[in-house]
């Protein structure tokens, strides 16, 4: 059986990783140090004898006894909120961590992957973005702690993979939603399903003319378990290339909870993209990957959990 280490286990996209590795044959080796992470994400895994978890901060050297094939870096706080409060964790868990985990890659002859973001395009002015765009991004602005560590992390990614010859792949993920995502994170869809099912105002924020493209979480996993088997090395977008606007999601998702509840409009966040859709071109020719669950399944399997969760 082939051995991965996941990162960020506990969270959103790692958790639904664990679960793909392990469906497929997997041997499984979890790391979280809980910062924005829950262990309810990963409680239905504990009895699993293909699941073993290590609570521990990846930003410090990192022991892992035993083969492992693969390396998936995907812990570090993912919403603009979580990092604007944790600036510094952010700066170390793109940097410090990528570092640990490259050099036990090194030492473990695995292949390493890498969370990258659609952010390390910036506010884009290329659209669609394409893998070979080089981005628009602020670097001492609200995000830039964020955008940069991650640019950071593909430069270490890439400076590994040629002078060592690691064998590394890097997915830029654009936004994606489903189960599993903190309710509070402040991300437009936790925020927007939350405050509608509680009857609340929803908060779109500026005048949500800006537009991103939302993947559902099980193609996305499907598209990174992908890359994870195959060799390449160069960036590849992994996203859902339907463009919407802000304010047209939050009208979906107040029609598919039959709420009452009314849309407001607050201030846009500083450096707050105006556009965004992936390119996945890339994808479909390397990976034979494109998403297949269009936004309406989507929304209805993620207001499943939400009802469950919010109170
Ligand atoms: P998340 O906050 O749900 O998960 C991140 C996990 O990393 C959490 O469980 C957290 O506890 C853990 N973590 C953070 N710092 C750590 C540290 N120092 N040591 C150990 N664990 C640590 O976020 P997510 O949405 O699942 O994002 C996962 C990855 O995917 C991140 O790298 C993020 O940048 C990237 N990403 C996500 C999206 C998206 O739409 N969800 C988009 C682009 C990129
Ligand atoms: N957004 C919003 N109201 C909220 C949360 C987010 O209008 O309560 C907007 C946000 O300004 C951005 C878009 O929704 O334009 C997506 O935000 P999210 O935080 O989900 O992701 P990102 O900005 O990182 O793409």
């Amino acid at each position: 059986m082939k051995r991965v280490l996941i990162t960020g286990a506990a969270g959103f996209l790692g958790s639904h990783l664990c679960d793909k590795f392990l469906a497929n044959g997997f041997k499984v080796v979890g790391m979280d140090n809980f910062l924005t992470g829950s262990e309810d994400n990963i409680s239905h895994l504990f009895g699993n004898p293909n699941f073993e978890f290590y609570h521990h901060d990846v930003t410090k050297f990192v022991h892992v006894s035993g083969e492992l094939d693969y390396i998936l870096h995907f812990a570090s706080p993912a919403s603009p909120i979580d990092y604007l409060e944790m600036p510094i964790q952010t700066l170390k868990v793109g940097s410090l961590a990528p570092y640990n985990l490259l050099g036990l890659a090194r030492v473990k002859k695995a292949r390493f992957i890498i969370a990258s973001t659609s952010e390390v395009y910036g506010d884009p002015s290329v659209h669609p973005q394409p893998e070979e765009y080089w981005g628009n991004v602020n670097p001492i602005g609200p995000r830039g702690v964020y955008d940069e560590a991650k640019r950071f992390q593909e430069a270490i990614t890439m400076g590994y993979h040629n002078y060592h010859g690691i064998d590394t792949g890097i997915v830029r993920i654009f936004n994606t939603y489903g189960p599993r995502m903190r309710l509070n994170d402040g991300r437009a869809l936790p925020a927007f399903m939350s405050q509608a099912l509680r009857g609340e105002d929803i908060t779109v924020f500026g005048d949500g003319s800006q537009t991103r493209s939302f993947c559902y979480v099980d193609d996305l996993v499907d598209g990174i378990y992908r890359l994870t088997l195959s060799d390449y090395h160069y960036p590849v977008n992994i996203g859902n290339p339907q463009e919407i606007t802000i304010k047209q999601f939050a009208d979906e998702i107040v029609e598919i909870t039959n709420s009452g509840s009314k849309v407001t409009y607050q201030e846009l966040p500083k450096d707050d993209p105006k556009q965004r859709r992936p390119d996945i071109t890339k994808a479909k020719e390397i990976l034979d990957w494109e998403p297949k669950i269009d936004r309406s399944e989507g929304l209805k399997r993620t207001l499943e959990y939400f009802q469950q969760k919010v109170k």
